[in-house]
Order: C-alpha cells, then structure tokens, then sequence
C-alpha cells in the first residue's frame, strides 16, 4: 500500500489499491511544501515564456481523475505562473450532437496546443474509455479498439513536437465523500455539485476497473502516466509542480537566434 513510483514500467499492471491516496513523500512541513512550489511555478514561467519565444514544440497536460479529484484546483494552483497568452485549458465535456457525429479524437485533436503553447486538457480522449466503457455508451468492441488508437495518436502527436504530461488525481473514496459532502455544506462550493455526482460515485469500483485498463494499455514511453496521491492538496500540487519542472527542463527551449548585427544597433 506504500508502493510510491509515480510511474510504471510501460507493460506493467497498475493497480490502484497499491498506491496510497495519502501519500505525502515524508514532507512534514506544509512550509516547506508551499515554498517549493511557489519556487517551480517561477521556473515553469520562464520555461513557459522560452518555449513561447522558440515557437517550435508545445507541451500538453492531461488531467484525469474521478469527480472531486481537483482537476480544476491543480489548474488554478499549479499553472497560474504561465502566461494566459500561451497557455489554453481545454475542459472536454459531454459530447454534443456535433461531436457525436464524428470519431472520438475529432474535438481532441482540435484542441492540442499549438506551437509554443502549454496545452491543458481537464478530462480528455481517456472519457472515451471510462465513462463510456463504465456505461457502456458504445459497443465493447469498439471501445477496446480506442487504447490501442490512443496509443497510435499520441505517438504521432510526440513525433509532431508534443511532449505529452499525463496524470491521473487519484483519491480515495473516503475523501471523494468528504468533499462532496463539503460542496453540498458550503453555499459557495454548491454549484459545483450535480445529483449526477452521486450516480457516478456509485459506479466506484468499475471507474477504477476502467482507470487501471486506460493506465496499463495507454503507458508508454512517448507518453507515460503519472499516479499522483491525490488526498492532500499540497502535496498533489507539489508534485504535480515537479513533473512539469522536469518535464520542460528536459525539452530545454531556447530563445531563437536573433537577426545578425544587432549588437551594434543604436536606436535614435
Ligand atoms: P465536469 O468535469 O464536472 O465538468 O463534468 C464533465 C462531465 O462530462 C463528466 O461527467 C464526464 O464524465 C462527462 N464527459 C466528458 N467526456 C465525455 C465523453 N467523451 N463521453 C461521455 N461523457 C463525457
Ligand atoms: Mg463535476
């Protein structure tokens, strides 16, 4: 239950019961945690603003997690350093009429980031094989056939210089019922809360039956999943802080060259 890798070996089983929700890595201090943080959001601006000038690779991060995981509080906390100029949060909802009528990855592909940018999906092509397998919104055989095309477009998404960041919140179902719980007491946090919640809550087990299949068949070396314990929300933000860090440090974007001879221009 304290099995810690973030990440898996591509091939390997994840199973969700073997990663602690509560998981903290050690940190004692909240302090210590806030600094780091705030620290890493001021390297990923200025990553952020040099993939912007070099204008040649983007970057995409893909959010998954159940109802309450904080999907939209790692947005607000954790990207607040890009600049909005650069930066677009995609938030894929039911599909529409319009969306319906063509394959899954129509309105994805529409909403990958473009050169320069840091792309954020809050929920993303994964829906297509979670919600939709867990209500089995289409038939299995063609669900089953999506890991394996998942796989195939986020390769081709990696070969055209998008470095993909895929990242599932997870909790437990103790602390999905807190916060729910939470939304429904606080009038302020009401409006986020649907009886849908519920509903779904109910389904819990095959979620994570859905979320364990989409992890092991889609983990790959172009693009991995990371588990991030979700339960406490500085540590979710914290780590989730360094696998960008990481990430953007590795890809390493320059300023591009500027036109010749212009250290001896003078403007009068
Ligand atoms: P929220 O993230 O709370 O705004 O809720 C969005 C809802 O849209 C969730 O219940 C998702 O499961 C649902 N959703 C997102 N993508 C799909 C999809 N491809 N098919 C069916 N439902 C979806
Ligand atoms: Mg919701």
């Amino acid at each position: 239950m304290v099995k810690q890798p973030i990440r898996l070996p591509p091939g390997e089983k994840f199973r969700l019961a073997d990663f602690d929700a509560d998981y903290t890595g050690g940190i004692k201090s909240k302090k210590k945690a806030r600094r780091e943080l705030d620290e890493n959001i001021a390297v990923l601006a200025d990553l952020g603003y040099r993939l912007y000038a070099e204008d040649r690779r983007s970057l995409l991060l893909v959010l998954q997690g159940m109802d309450t995981a904080g999907k939209d509080g790692t947005i607000r906390h954790v990207m607040r350093g890009f600049n909005p100029q650069s930066c677009r949060v995609t938030s894929f909802k039911q599909p529409g009429v319009e969306e319906l009528a063509h394959d899954f990855l129509w309105r994805i592909s529409r909403s990958v980031p473009r050169r320069g940018f840091v792309g954020i999906f809050n929920r993303s092509h994964y829906e297509d094989v979670l919600v939709v397998r867990v209500h089995k919104l289409v038939p299995k055989s063609e669900w089953e056939r999506r890991y394996e095309r998942i796989n195939l477009f986020e390769k081709l998404l990696r070969e055209g210089g998008t470095t993909i960041v895929k990242v599932f919140l997870h909790i437990s179902k103790e602390e999905q019922r807190r916060r729910l719980q939470a939304r429904l007491d606080n009038p302020n946090k009401r409006w986020k809360f649907s009886r849908a919640d519920l509903k779904e809550r109910a389904f819990w087990s095959d979620y994570q039956r859905a979320y364990e299949a989409a992890l092991t068949r889609c983990n790959t070396e172009y693009a991995p999943w990371h588990v991030v314990p979700a339960n406490r929300k500085w540590y979710r933000n914290l780590t989730i802080s360094r696998i960008l860090r990481r990430t953007l440090e590795k890809m390493s974007p320059q300023y591009p060259p500027a036109e010749e001879g212009l250290e001896e221009l003078v403007v009068e």
